[in-house]
């Protein structure tokens, strides 16, 4: 979502034409940092960077030095108690305050706060989605009200709000008609889209209409909100990929209780299963928090035992982080830190053996890629991804990016796959 959210600021700032982007922070006159609070860590990385940018203000004070996305919304003015070398600060909902916001502080050489949640939407103030590549995300609401006991999203993005329809579509279009083929469609509870009657199985349905949109993609979901309807929608839609995200956290039903999640570790197995005699091949990855307060050995052994059941293919699995003024910081976090570094490299490890299979399956077979590019260590070479979200890097020509290809894996390493290409389609 920040990726998303940083793209469409370029994009907001470009349309000015007084801006161009550069990637060199010493030659930049107006310096934007887009920021992640969900761990302590990414927090703290905010500050380390504000470090490294304060010498360049007092070499040049005319530069403006602004701070986005869920740390500034969280801390507000406090960023520029902290880090006085700031102008701005602003919000993940605000950001398209940000060219009037940067030419008060122009005019006025005063700092600009506004981390509010303003009901209109950010989306109707933001200029053309400029692409940038062949496949693109698009948000499709905000904000999250599930209040998960760890989590600080909902403090810092809103409440959960879901863009009209037509303006999805509107900007899907747009993308198209500069060469997208594949669209990645963002919410922090994706699956809860709702507008008017339409729900995401409706909304797929319809950005599969699209003329050039011909691979979907949506993350993240929440177990709870996987309807029917929505596994049903892999049936009918051939767009949508053989691949889902969906965050489980925990396999121990106590943990996923103290989380607050909605769902027992059997709701999701039954959900994955639905999904499976639909897409037999469909290769699922997942969210893990490890270490959560109260987690006891058999939780973990729970955690592990549903990481067998379901063999995930990737995971994004951390350590479990206290966040300011959500319910679980006030649990006593009582399991040592090396009993949690030790659980997360089992987990890790498992996970990554379950991928290195799937990796080592799809030897001989023909998977269909999108082509995105120029490989990134060979540029005589390009590089695609499979449906599962695989690498896939081949020998052929510059005119197939852009386009769905067959390829024949030939070679499984640890982060890509190779491979020759059959017939372009
Ligand atoms: N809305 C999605 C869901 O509920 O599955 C995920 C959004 S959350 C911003 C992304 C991931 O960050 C979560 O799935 C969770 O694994 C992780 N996360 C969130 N809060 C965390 C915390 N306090 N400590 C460690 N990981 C956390
Ligand atoms: Fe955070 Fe996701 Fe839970 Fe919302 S559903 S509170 S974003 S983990």
């Amino acid at each position: 979502m920040n990726e998303y959210d940083s793209k469409r600021i370029a994009d907001l700032l470009i349309a000015t034409q007084e801006f161009e982007l550069t990637d060199k922070p010493e030659s930049a006159d107006f310096l934007i940092l887009n920021t992640c609070s969900v761990r302590d860590k990414a927090q703290e990385k905010v500050f380390s960077e504000l470090g490294r940018w304060r010498p360049l203000k007092n070499e040049n004070p005319k530069i403006v030095i602004a701070v986005g996305g869920c740390v500034a919304a969280q801390e507000g003015e406090n960023i520029i108690k902290r880090a006085p070398c700031v102008d701005i600060v602003f919000g993940p909902q605000t950001l398209h305050h940000l060219v009037d916001m940067y030419e008060t502080v122009q005019k006025t050489a005063l700092t600009q706060i506004d981390v509010s949640f303003p009901q209109i939407e950010k989306f109707d103030h933001l200029p053309k989605h400029q692409a940038d590549g062949v496949t693109s995300y698009i948000t499709i609401m905000e904000g999250c009200n599930n209040f998960c006991t760890y989590c600080i999203v909902p403090f810092t993005r809103g409440r959960e709000i879901s863009r009209p329809v037509e303006s999805i579509l509107d900007e899907a279009k747009t993308l198209a008609a500069q060469g997208v083929r594949e669209i990645m469609l963002l919410g922090q509870n994706v699956n809860h889209y709702h507008f008017e009657s339409h729900d995401l199985a409706q909304l797929i349905r319809l950005v599969a209409k699209i003329p050039g949109i011909d691979r979907i993609r949506f993350t993240s979901s929440h177990p709870k909100y996987f309807s029917q309807n929505l596994t049903e929608t892999f049936r009918d839609v051939p767009e949508l990929v053989n691949h889902l995200h969906l965050p489980v956290q925990s396999g121990s039903d106590r943990i996923l209780a103290k989380m607050h999640r909605g769902y027992t570790a059997l709701d999701f197995k039954n959900k994955i299963n639905a999904l499976r005699k639909i897409r037999p091949q469909i290769s699922i990855s997942s969210d893990f928090i490890v270490g959560f307060p109260g987690e006891t050995e058999k939780d973990f052994e729970a955690t592990m035992q549903l990481i067998e059941d379901i063999g995930f293919d990737t995971s994004y699995s951390f350590i479990y982080s206290p966040r300011p003024g959500t319910k679980a910081e006030k649990l006593t976090d009582d399991i040592p830190l090396n009993i949690k570094k030790k659980r997360l490299k089992i987990l890790q490890a498992t996970i990554y053996q379950h991928a290195e299979k799937i990796s080592q399956g799809m030897l001989g077979t023909t998977q269909k890629i999108l082509v995105t590019g120029f490989s990134k260590k060979n540029s005589d070479q390009l590089s695609g991804r499979t449906e599962n979200n695989r690498v896939v890097n081949f020998q052929g020509d510059a005119t197939l990016i852009g386009q769905f290809i067959d390829v024949t894996i030939t070679e499984a390493l640890p982060n890509s796959l190779r491979g020759t290409k059959k017939n372009s389609m």
